[in-house]
């Protein structure tokens, strides 16, 4: 029996998103975030980030940059005693796809695919969070609820997926508000 996860977006969900986030040392987890993962934590849900770092291919970052910022995030969370339970990025270019090997950027369902195997995970109950259409993408191509939040992109980003067809199960003003909303859903499914 597997466990239910939140999967999350990074960049504009969790942390402050300056377009590609590179030094550590500027990380800022966004307002509620920390309470909000803790509660999630509390609730049983493991907490998975699925994150597009195209700023690899694009030469602008090295994996190693996207591995410290990840470390720093957890090292902030720490602080309200909760972890992201593992980091899965895509580091590829978004206008062409490696050879040979599947394409894993967002709105591919594949990194979360790649967790639901790595961590025992079941997607019935399980939702993905994030600023963009990219990743409520994702979360409609998984068949899981997805949740926009309107911090980083996600307010900009409001009327674009509203008429783009993408299914949006909630829009929340910031992650404890997503967070709310899935916890009050699962109370109500009892
Ligand atoms: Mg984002
Ligand atoms: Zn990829």
């Amino acid at each position: 029996m597997g466990s239910k996860a939140v999967f999350l977006d990074r960049d504009g969900t969790i942390n402050f998103d300056p377009d590609y986030l590179k030094n550590p040392d500027e990380v800022v987890i966004l307002p509620t975030v920390g309470e909000a993962l803790a509660k999630l934590k509390i609730s049983g849900y493991k907490l998975i980030v699925i994150s597009n770092q195209s700023g690899v291919a694009r030469g602008i970052m090295t994996v190693e940059d996207v591995e410290a910022v990840n470390e720093r995030i957890n090292e902030l969370l720490f602080g309200y005693n909760v972890q992201i339970e593992q980091f899965y990025f895509c580091p590829h270019h978004p206008d062409f796809s490696p050879t040979g090997t599947p394409e894993c950027r967002k709105p591919s369902p594949e990194m979360l695919y790649r967790a639901v195997n790595d961590h025992d995970i079941v997607l019935d109950g399980s939702y993905m969070i994030g600023d963009t259409h990219m990743d409520i993408g994702c979360g409609n191509n998984a068949g899981i609820p997805a949740i926009l939040v309107r911090t980083g992109k996600g307010a900009s980003q409001e009327e674009v997926i509203k008429n783009s067809g993408l299914k949006v199960a909630y829009t929340a003003d910031n992650l404890l508000d997503a967070v709310n909303f899935i916890l009050k859903e699962v109370h109500e499914e009892k």
